[in-house]
């Protein structure tokens, strides 16, 4: 399942082997040296290589985007110094690759974003182990959790988000935890034993991504969602509903329009009690209940923050010389034109490229930042895109054969595709991407497609592809 899933996501992004072991699995390249001894340990001051004569770039995060970005300004400024902190004691490692690691796919070492050892040194790139606590954007100084300040002539924000933790009295009850970071994997896989009672607390993008994680490992899973589907904050009803029966069907119990009210330890168990008064006993409860954007460090900083740093088209904060890109950054939404938190690896990736350029003074400008969303649902491939909800002028095309595992809701506004679900159709999903992207005008094909919607393939290289392909000289 791992290798279908990343070569669907390769068609998804468009991408070739090599860019996508990049983005995608973060392979091809490797982690430096290691863990440095931890966030906020051992206070000493850190040594801060740099050139005098050189442009000195400060990276806060080495996520994907923090690394995308640090190689993206090696090749664009090859002379500069690069300093990327980042507070996790990690090699910088791929979240996305968590799920395989949980199903033994892959070692620890696979979630690494390089794997060649010195890859950071043998660029250039210094890999600092230390969480910032607070920007001087006048000094053009970061604080870091020594005590310590490091200068900057430019500085990336790229610190990503955090889950956010539900209000629930028992959450911080020992066996209750979020799927976020490696260490959270290392205590989920040391605990979601075969047989284990595992509750999962909500059923959004990440909750769905490690469904198949916890079945593999042979855990009797249930799942509380307050939506009134799974993933409903990403997929249509039509979508939402069928995912759902389709894990009810391999044994996962799922109870929307619910809602956990308190965890009481009881022994090794624990007892969540849902509004309503129903009590599911677990023996771990993994909370996934959205994310919130890292930006609390930079009160003060007079950088501008809404739900995440509020970023331009070229990835620039209203601050000069301070960029932001990936899950911390809220960009312009290529569908409504909206600001939006759009935290999803693709988005990061794409935006820590065009930071990086923009802070080597080469310009890059972002399209707008839009919804791409696969998930792998206990072997289920279900996609939105764009506008997915549609609009209220617009009109809605949708097909559903579930007995075959196949779904397809098209938006449209005027003749335009503005959005887009679909489940198990596989082969389209870059159609339909690249026929919202370019914003095809598809004329008669739209009429077709309401009654029709699974003719998107004819649709597209009867007017995409025609359009991209037309003689230049008649
Ligand atoms: C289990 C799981 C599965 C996922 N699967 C998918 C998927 O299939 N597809 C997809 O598109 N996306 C997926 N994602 C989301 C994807 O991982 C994120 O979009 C991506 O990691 C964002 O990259 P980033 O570099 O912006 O942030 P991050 O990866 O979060 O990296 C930011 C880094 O900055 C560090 N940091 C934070 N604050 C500070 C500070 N003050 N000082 C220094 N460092 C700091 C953080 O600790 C972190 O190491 C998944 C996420 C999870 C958790």
């Amino acid at each position: 399942m791992l290798q279908l899933f990343v070569s669907f996501w390769r068609s998804v992004l468009g991408v070739n082997e090599t860019q996508a072991e990049a983005v995608v699995t973060g392979a091809g390249g490797t982690a430096d040296s290691g863990p440095a001894g931890g966030a906020n340990a051992g206070k000493a001051p850190i040594e801060i290589k740099r050139k005098d004569d050189s442009m000195n770039y400060v990276i806060l995060g080495n996520g994907p985007t923090g690394v995308i970005a640090a190689e993206t300004l090696r090749k664009a400024d090859p002379g500069a110094s690069i300093v990327m902190i980042g507070d996790e004691s990690e090699p910088p490692y791929s979240r996305m690759a968590i799920p395989y690691f949980l199903i033994g796919n892959i070692e620890e070492k696979g979630t690494w974003l390089r794997k060649t050892p010195g890859h950071f040194d043998a660029h250039g790139i210094q890999n600092v182990v230390a969480r910032a606590v607070g920007v001087d954007a006048t000094g053009k100084t970061v604080t870091l959790d020594n005590g310590q300040q490091v200068a900057y002539d430019k500085l990336l924000i790229a610190t990503g988000s955090h889950p956010l933790k539900l209000p629930v009295p028992g959450i911080d009850s020992p066996n209750v935890h979020t799927c976020w970071t490696l260490a959270d994997a290392r205590q989920i896989a040391a605990k979601a034993k075969k047989g284990a009672r595992v509750l999962q607390i909500g059923a959004g993008f990440i909750g769905c991504i490690i469904l198949e994680a916890l079945a593999t490992r042979g855990v009797k899973l249930t799942v509380v969602e307050m939506g009134d589907r799974m993933v409903p904050r990403m997929m249509t009803s039509g979508a939402g509903g069928m995912i759902r029966r389709w894990v009810e069907a391999k044994g996962v119990s799922v109870h929307c329009n619910a809602r956990v009210e308190s965890i009481t330890p009881n022994g090794k168990e624990l007892v969540a009690k849902l509004a309503g008064g129903e009590e599911v006993v677990a023996d771990l409860i993994i909370a996934s209940a959205g994310v919130k954007p890292n930006v609390a460090f930079l009160e003060g900083s007079g950088v501008e923050v809404a739900t995440g740093v509020l970023v331009d088209e070229r990835m620039r904060t209203n601050v000069g010389g301070i960029y932001a890109a990936g899950d911390v950054a809220e960009a312009v939404d290529f569908s409504t034109g909206k600001r939006l938190v759009n935290a999803i690896q693709p988005n990061a990736a794409d935006q820590a490229r065009v930071a990086a350029l923009n802070m080597a003074g080469k310009g890059a400008v972002s399209q707008g930042t839009l919804a791409v969303n696969v998930l792998d649902t206990m072997g289920l491939i279900s996609s939105s895109f764009g506008q997915w909800w549609g609009d209220p002028d617009g009109q809605t095309a949708e097909m559903m054969d579930e007995a075959r595992g196949r779904y397809l809701s098209l938006q449209f506004k005027g003749d335009v595709l503005i959005g887009a679900t679909s489940i198990g159709l596989t082969d389209h999903v870059g159609v339909l991407r690249g026929l919202i992207q370019s914003r095809t005008r598809l004329g008669k094909w739209k009429d077709y497609l309401m009654h029709d919607p699974t003719r998107i393939m004819e649709a597209y290289l009867a007017t995409a592809q025609a359009q991209a392909t037309e003689p230049i000289l008649a």
